[in-house]
C-alpha cells in the first residue's frame, strides 16, 4: 500500500507561493497519495492534524512558521505518526533547527525521501491551573517578555554583534524591568533566585542557520535548560552565554540549570510566552516529554 501524506496548510503563513504545485511536482512521481486541509483560524491545524493522524495518515506535514508546525504537533503528540515541516512562514525556527531545507521543493523532496530518517525530537508540555489541555512547545516558553517585541532585532545589532545579536535584541524588546522573586521547582528542588526574564529551552535555535544560544542546549537529550537572567545589559549577557557553555560561570547575572520538570512561580506574576504566542502568567509547571515527536529530517543530520 502506499504512503499517505496529509499537508495541513496555513494560507496566512508569511511567504507568497504557490504550493499545490510544488508538491504535485516532488509527491506525484514517487507514488504517494496525499491530501491537504486548509487552515482558517487558530486551533484549526491542530484538529486536522489530529484527524488526519487519526484517519490513517502516515505523515502529517505543517506548511507554514513556527506557530503553525506548534499547533500540527500539538495535534499529533501521542498519536506515533510523523512530522514532516515546509517553511512556509516567516519565522521558521523550528525547521531549521533540524536541518530542513528552506525551499519548497527541496523540504517537500525530504518528506518523501529515501535516505530522510526520521528523529525523535523532545517536546515541551506545559500545564497551568486554569487551562483545559496541555499545551505544547517545541523551541521555548519564556516569562518577563513582552510579547509583541520579542523579535526586534535589527541589521545594526546584527551586524554589531552578529550570532548573538538576536538573543540580545529579544532583550533588549523587554522594557525597563526590576528583577522579580522567581520560585523554580526543579525536577523535585526549590531554587529562589531574583531575574528580570527566564527561558525554559527545548531549542536552543534564536532563528537564523547556524544560531544557538548556545550549543550544547540539545532538542534530544531529554533534558529542558531553564536560564534566569538577572541583568539585561551587554556584557552580562556575554558572560551569561559563556555560562551556558562552561567557560565561565558569573551566578550574579545568569543561572542555567536543566530539568525534566520545572515549576516556575514568580513574585509578582509575570506573563508567559510559549512558542512565540501569549499563554497567560505565571506560576506554569512544564515537563519534557523525551522523543514525544517523531519529525521527518534530512538523512545525515544528526
Ligand atoms: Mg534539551
Amino acid at each position: 500500500m502506499s504512503k499517505h501524506i496529509h499537508v495541513v496548510v496555513n494560507p496566512a503563513s508569511g511567504q507568497n507561493e504557490p504550493v499545490l504545485n510544488a508538491l504535485n511536482e516532488v509527491f506525484q512521481p514517487t507514488g504517494v497519495t496525499w491530501s491537504v486541509s486548509v487552515t482558517k483560524t487558530h486551533g484549526d491545524a491542530r484538529r486536522q492534524a489530529s484527524e488526519a493522524a487519526e484517519g490513517g495518515a502516515d505523515i502529517v506535514v505543517a506548511y507554514g512558521g513556527d506557530g503553525t508546525v506548534m499547533e500540527v504537533v500539538n495535534g499529533l503528540v501521542g498519536t506515533g505518526v510523523p512530522l514532516g515541516i515546509l517553511p512556509g512562514g516567516t519565522g521558521n525556527v523550528f525547521s531549521i533547527e533540524v536541518g530542513i531545507p528552506q525551499t519548497l521543493v527541496e523540504a517537500a523532496q525530504i518528506i518523501v525521501g529515501d535516505d530522510s530518517l526520521i528523529r525523535q525530537v523532545d517536546v515541551g508540555h506545559c500545564e497551568k491551573k486554569d487551562w483545559e489541555h496541555a499545551k505544547h512547545f517545541l523551541l521555548r516558553v519564556a516569562t518577563g517578555f513582552d510579547a509583541q517585541r520579542i523579535n526586534l532585532t535589527d541589521r545594526k545589532l546584527r551586524d554589531k554583534y552578529g550570532k548573538m545579536a538576536y538573543f540580545i535584541g529579544a532583550l533588549r524588546a523587554i522594557p525597563e524591568t526590576k528583577p522579580v522573586k522567581y520560585t523554580f521547582t526543579l525536577d523535585g528542588e526549590v531554587v529562589e533566585i531574583e531575574g528580570v526574564t527566564c527561558l525554559v529551552e527545548n531549542a536552543g535555535n534564536m532563528g537564523i542557520q547556524g544560531l544557538s544560544l548556545a550549543p550544547d542546549i540539545s532538542i534530544s537529550d531529554g533534558l529542558l535548560d531553564v536560564i534566569c537572567v538577572y541583568n539585561l545589559d551587554f556584557a552580562s549577557l556575554s558572560s551569561a552565554i559563556k555560562s551556558i557553555t562552561n567557560i565561565d560561570q558569573d551566578p550574579e547575572n545568569f543561572h542555567h540549570f536543566r530539568a525534566r520538570e520545572v515549576s516556575i512561580a514568580s513574585d509578582p506574576s509575570q506573563s508567559i510566552v510559549g512558542d512565540g504566542e501569549k499563554w497567560g502568567k505565571t506560576p506554569v509547571t512544564i515537563k519534557l516529554l523525551p522523543g514525544a515527536i517523531d519529525v521527518v529530517t534530512p538523512g545525515g543530520e544528526s
